[in-house]
C-alpha cells in the first residue's frame, strides 16, 4: 500500500515521505529542506533514497536537496528555476512523472504561481503535494505572484476531485482557522473543524493532509463566493468588492496583518 508519512522539519515543516513498503525499500521525499531529519527518518526506516520533489525555492523547501540527492544519487524533480540548486528533471505545468519506485503512481504537474513564481504541485492517484499554495484553511503569502495568479492557482486546486487529499508544507491549520472564524464567525463547518483540529494537536498529531472538500467547505481562500466572507472582505478593506478576486485579494491583504 501506498503510504505518505510526515518527517517534521523546523518548527512547523513537514517533509513528505512517500513509499510503499510492501513493494520496495525506496523512498521518495518531497520539500526536504533539512537534510538531516531526512536521512534520519530515512535510515531508522531501512530505506534508500530514489527521488526528491521541490515544489518552490524556498530554503525550507530546498535547503537538504544537494546533500541528500549526493548521498543517495537521487533523481531530483523540481521547478525550471536556476535559483534551486541541484534539480536533475526540471518540470513544469501538464509534465508527466514516471513511476518512480515500485507501487507508486505516476505523477502530474500542475503550476501554481503566488506564493512564487515557480511554484509546482504533484498531482498523484487521489494525492496532490501542494507545497506552501493552499494550507489547511489558508494559503501561502504572495512574495512574487499576484492575487490574481495566486486566485487562479487555488481554484485549480479546489477544482480537484472532492477527495482529493492534501498534503501541504507547513502546519499553520489552527492559526489559520482563527483567522477563518473572523472572516465567518458564523459558519458552522468552520466552529467545528477548530474544535476538530485542536484536538488531533493536543494529541500531538498532525493536521495534515487535509482534503480538497474540507478545504471548499473551511477555507476562506477558497471561499470568496461566500456572501459572508464577501461582506467580511468589504468591511475590512472598506471597499465595495466587484467580483471573487477583489475579495480574494482583501482578504489576503487582511490575514497578511491578522493576530
Ligand atoms: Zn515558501
Ligand atoms: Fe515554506
Amino acid at each position: 500500500m501506498l503510504s505518505i508519512t510526515p518527517i517534521p522539519a523546523f518548527a512547523d515543516n513537514y517533509i513528505w515521505a512517500i513509499t510503499n513498503l510492501a513493494r520496495s525499500r525506496r523512498a521518495i521525499v518531497v520539500d526536504p529542506g533539512d537534510a538531516a531529519a531526512t536521512e534520519q527518518f530515512l535510515q531508522q526506516s531501512g530505506l534508500d533514497l530514489a527521488a526528491i520533489l521541490v515544489t518552490h525555492h524556498h530554503a525550507d523547501h530546498t535547503g537538504g536537496v544537494v546533500e541528500l540527492a549526493d548521498r543517495y544519487h537521487a533523481k531530483v524533480y523540481g521547478p525550471k528555476n536556476d535559483l534551486i540548486q541541484g534539480i536533475t528533471h526540471p518540470v513544469g505545468e501538464d509534465d508527466e512523472i514516471p513511476e518512480l519506485i515500485d507501487g507508486v503512481c505516476k505523477l502530474r504537474v500542475l503550476a501554481v504561481p503566488g506564493h512564487t513564481l515557480d511554484h509546482i504541485a504533484y498531482l498523484g492517484d487521489g494525492f496532490v503535494f501542494c507545497g506552501d499554495t493552499l494550507f489547511a484553511a489558508g494559503c501561502g503569502r504572495l512574495f512574487e505572484g499576484s492575487p490574481a495568479q495566486m486566485h487562479n492557482s487555488l481554484q485549480r486546486l479546489a477544482a480537484l476531485p472532492a477527495e482529493t487529499r492534501v498534503y501541504c508544507t507547513h502546519e499553520y491549520t489552527l492559526s489559520n482557522l482563527r483567522f477563518a472564524l473572523a472572516v465567518e464567525p458564523g459558519h458552522a463547518a468552520v466552529q467545528q473543524r477548530v474544535f476538530d483540529e485542536a484536538e488531533k494537536r493536543d494529541a500531538g498529531l498532525p493536521t495534515l493532509p487535509t482534503t480538497i472538500s474540507l478545504e471548499r467547505s473551511t477555507n476562506p481562500f477558497l471561499r470568496t463566493g461566500s456572501r459572508e466572507v464577501a461582506a467580511s472582505a468589504e468591511r475590512f478593506s472598506k471597499l465595495s468588492l466587484q467580483d471573487e478576486l477583489e475579495v480574494f485579494a482583501a482578504l489576503r491583504r487582511w490575514k497578511n496583518d491578522f493576530r
